[in-house]
């Protein structure tokens, strides 16, 4: 820890070195406000822990996706999305992904380890960088692997981001796939993060097949999990939906989700499919997105589009699975981006 290394020094020491990791984004050896021995030792104790080894750009610029290896070779994919001047950065959480949903990328190939902290933390810190001077305003937790199946680390995250690097709660959003009593522990450890419950399907025959997770917690026990968050937090849940071509795109789909999204006052975010490698079903045409939206609406349902960004590079939901097997990206010099924590 900083703080350690920081002990024999005086106080204003780890203020000045906290401002300059967490405000002004830069490496140890940048802070030229410390003394050179104690910039070098800091250097040297806290390596980075990301090396980006491929980046690609797509959206006209608009969308950026870092390829960054771990310590242990493992890589893992970043995006960061421009929306006017403000970048929101979608994280991963793990490399790889133990949750076997059939339609994700991450999920057809299979669970590699969980992330630390500092990897998490230091992929909104590249992001951040290459915000700047645009604001870096959302952190979504929807990139690789299930982020909470590794709690620590991303309620770690979550507190580090808030406390260090001043951001707001509210802009931060985790998304699960229904880890029913990690949701209940989220809601007391982190109320004021956003939730995402990535649903897919209302009942539980068709969800068993979509989720895996669904096994072994089911519709109703993810919903009783969303009670307690809403009790908890007074905060609204959103609910992901991606409609798959005949899937979970009927009109018995739009009835069973508009009851459980009112009954949870959940907000409900659809998106078409993104293709993967593994599952072979399309995601359902514009035409027919726009209807169900209508559907739901007329069922009283708080409903909206997400637009899908970096599709051609391999960079949206569902689709990123890191360099084996991916589309080809373009690879740069490594370059190192970290800050330790
Ligand atoms: N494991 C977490 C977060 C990462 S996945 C979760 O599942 O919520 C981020 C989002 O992408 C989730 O809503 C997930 O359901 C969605 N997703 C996965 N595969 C997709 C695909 N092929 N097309 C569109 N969205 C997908
Ligand atoms: Fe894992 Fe989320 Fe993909 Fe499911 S959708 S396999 S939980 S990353």
């Amino acid at each position: 820890m900083l703080r350690d290394a920081l002990a024999d020094e005086p106080a204003y020491r780890l203020r000045q070195v906290d401002e300059g990791l967490w405000r002004q984004l830069r490496r140890p050896a940048e802070l030229t406000v410390l003394p050179r021995g104690l910039r070098d030792r800091l250097e040297a104790g806290f390596p980075p822990a990301l090396t980006c080894v491929a980046t690609a750009v797509a959206d006209g610029g608009r969308t950026t996706k870092w390829v960054f290896e771990l310590g242990d070779g493992a890589t893992v994919e970043t995006v960061a999305m421009a929306y006017g001047n403000r970048v929101t950065a979608c994280i991963s959480s793990q490399a790889g992904c133990a949750m076997g949903c059939t339609f994700c990328a991450t999920g057809q190939a299979g669970f590699r380890r969980h992330l630390a902290a500092a990897e998490l933390v230091e992929q909104v810190v590249a992001a951040a960088r290459h915000a700047a001077p645009r604001r870096l305003g959302n952190v979504v937790f929807m990139g690789m692997g299930e982020p909470l199946a590794n709690y620590d680390a991303t309620v770690a995250t979550i507190r580090a981001l808030t406390s260090k690097m001043g951001m707001s709660a509210r802009h931060l959003t985790v998304s699960t796939v229904g880890v029913a009593p990690a949701i209940e522990r989220l809601a007391v450890d982190t109320p004021t993060v956003t939730l995402a419950v990535s649903l897919h399907a209302a009942n539980d025959a068709l969800r068993d097949t979509l989720v895996p997770l669904n096994r072994t917690y089911p519709l109703e026990r993810v919903e009783a999990a969303c009670h307690a968050w809403n009790t908890a937090t007074r905060r609204r849940i959103s609910f992901e939906w991606a409609l798959i071509d005949g899937v979970n795109d009927r009109t018995s789909d739009a009835a069973e989700l508009a009851a459980i999204a009112r009954r949870c006052a959940a907000h409900v975010n659809l998106i078409a499919l993104n293709p993967t490698p593994g599952y072979a079903t399309p995601g359902t045409p514009r035409d027919r997105v726009l209807a169900f939206r209508d559907t739901l609406a007329g069922l009283g349902v708080n409903v909206t589009v997400r637009a899908t960004r970096g599709r051609e590079i391999d960079a949206a939901c569902g689709q990123l699975a890191a360099v084996e097997g991916g589309r080809t990206v373009r690879v740069r010099a490594p370059r190192r981006a970290a800050t330790p924590v």
